[in-house]
């Protein structure tokens, strides 16, 4: 189903749209609060821009060096091309240690890839360590933002969620309250679980090691108990050098929540004596992307989530609407790049503003990729019969003067005469939720010239 339509189910409740908007925009000025406080935020920006341009450029030797110091450290390095290879690389290390129990902290990647799913069918436990992945992990949604993955749920959902689940009070909606509880549940998972994932925020080539990030602690609590640590790694993670890396956490914290720096900034070079550590790198469509000269430069993406939370669409349409494990303005660069057919109209889920593109901290030229992929859909004959016809025409009128001041007469002349109902129907989305102010008696043309002041 196109954005549109999807969006529907999201904006039957008013109210929460309302609060869904206001609770992500509060999050924005947050991030602008926190920016303004570094006078060279720009200049830091556009240094994170830079170093990604020669990642991408010197992507294989990056990762060749990655791999080579990584494994120096003592670290098992896998190479997935795609979700089903990464997913059985999982499994593999699962099996091999007769491991039933995994605790995992967030990590997009294995979103992408379906992880779960593919080990509960396997018939391991993946419990899902993050608060706002936890509570979606009960009700079996994915996450509608990378960064709040449960930020369409208000506290009195997730009461409800935790009564059934947690057998907390019934209709206690005290946030302290109901984190205590989760806290209490996830403790004895961490205890007994066989084995810890993790994400990975920044991998370094120049040492090998990796960078988690979260507000929890709960990567940090999986992987220090459990005795083996995967950790799944996008291969555009890459940065060169240690010294680069200050760069990426200045920026990251402050992007997406509007904090200095996250609670948790864990580094892993090495196994500690007696566990087990294997890190997966992922393609999965990376490459693919890498070579699409207009688009490469969203592999750019560290995944703060500040497009998603300035986007005045993704903030009145809510995450599940762009039906993608990455929602927003870069998942609709994404998405595209890996099924352009199932996303056709997402580059067109926006007002192309631009807003996008000023804050985000790695300078991706969102707004412009979004409309080269319109392009992109267009001429491959996606944008479906009625729009292109409609569009011919209009292309028409609008390169004709006359033909352009006939059909302005003939709209302002016949809408005043035609019912409402013609625009304002059942059959047309756009009159559903709009309304046509009454036609002028002149064009803006034919007042300007009775107006004029001579
Ligand atoms: S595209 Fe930029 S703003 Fe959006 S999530 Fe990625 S890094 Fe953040």
């Amino acid at each position: 189903m196109s954005h549109s339509t999807n969006t529907e189910t999201f904006l039957k409740d008013n109210k929460k749209v309302d609060w869904h908007n206001e609770t992500l925009w509060w999050v924005r000025s947050k991030r602008d609060v926190s920016s303004k406080q570094i006078p060279e935020w720009e200049q830091l920006r556009e240094l994170a821009s830079g170093i990604k341009d020669s990642v991408l450029s010197n992507l294989a030797s990056y990762l060749e060096e990655f791999e080579k110091n990584a494994v120096a450290n003592g670290i098992n390095v896998h190479w997935a091309a795609d979700a089903k290879e990464h997913n059985e690389i999982v499994t593999s290390i699962l099996q091999k240690h007769n491991a039933q129990k995994l605790v995992k902290s967030k990590s997009i990647l294995t979103e992408e890839c379906h992880l779960n799913e593919h080990l509960e069918e396997h018939g391991f436990e993946v419990v899902d360590t993050d608060l706002g992945e936890r509570i979606i992990q009960f009700v079996r949604q994915p996450p509608s933002h990378i960064v709040m993955p449960a930020i369409h749920l208000k506290k009195e959902d997730i009461s409800e969620i935790f009564h059934e689940h947690l057998q907390t009070e019934k209709g206690n909606n005290d946030p302290q309250y109901l984190t205590e509880a989760a806290r209490q549940h996830l403790r004895n998972k961490f205890i007994e679980a066989d084995i810890a994932l993790t994400g990975v925020n920044f991998g370094i080539a120049e040492t090998g090691g990796f960078v988690v990030c979260t507000n929890e602690g709960n990567a940090d609590m999986g992987v220090h108990l459990a005795p083996v640590h995967i950790a799944c790694m996008g291969i555009e993670k890459l940065i060169p050098k240690l010294e680069h890396l200050g760069v990426y956490t200045r920026l990251l914290a402050r992007s997406a929540t509007g904090q200095p720096i996250t609670n948790y900034t864990s580094h892993f070079h090495r196994p500690r004596s007696g566990q087990e550590m294997h890190i997966i790198l992922v393609d999965n469509g990376r490459t693919e992307q890498l070579s699409r000269e207009k688009f490469r430069n969203s592999l750019k993406c560290i995944r703060c989530g500040a497009c998603m939370n300035t986007c005045p669409i993704y903030r009145r349409s809510g995450g599940y609407s762009y039906d993608a494990t990455v929602p927003g303005p870069i998942g609709s660069i994404l998405s595209p790049g890996v099924d352009l057919k199932k996303h056709q109209s997402l580059p067109f889920a926006s007002t192309l503003c631009g807003s996008c593109s000023d804050v985000c901290p790695v300078k991706i030229n969102i707004h412009e990729q979004l409309y080269e992929w319109r392009q992109v859909v267009a001429d491959e004959k996606l944008d479906g019969a009625g729009k292109r016809v409609s569009m011919t025409l209009a292309a028409k009128v609008l390169s004709s003067p006359s033909l352009y001041n006939m059909m302005g007469k003939l709209a302002r002349k016949s809408l005043a005469l035609l019912p409402k109902s013609l625009i304002n129907n059942p059959l047309n989305a756009w009159g559903k939720q709009r309304d046509l102010p009454d036609p002028p008696r002149d064009s803006f043309k034919e007042w300007y010239a009775k107006n004029r002041k001579s």
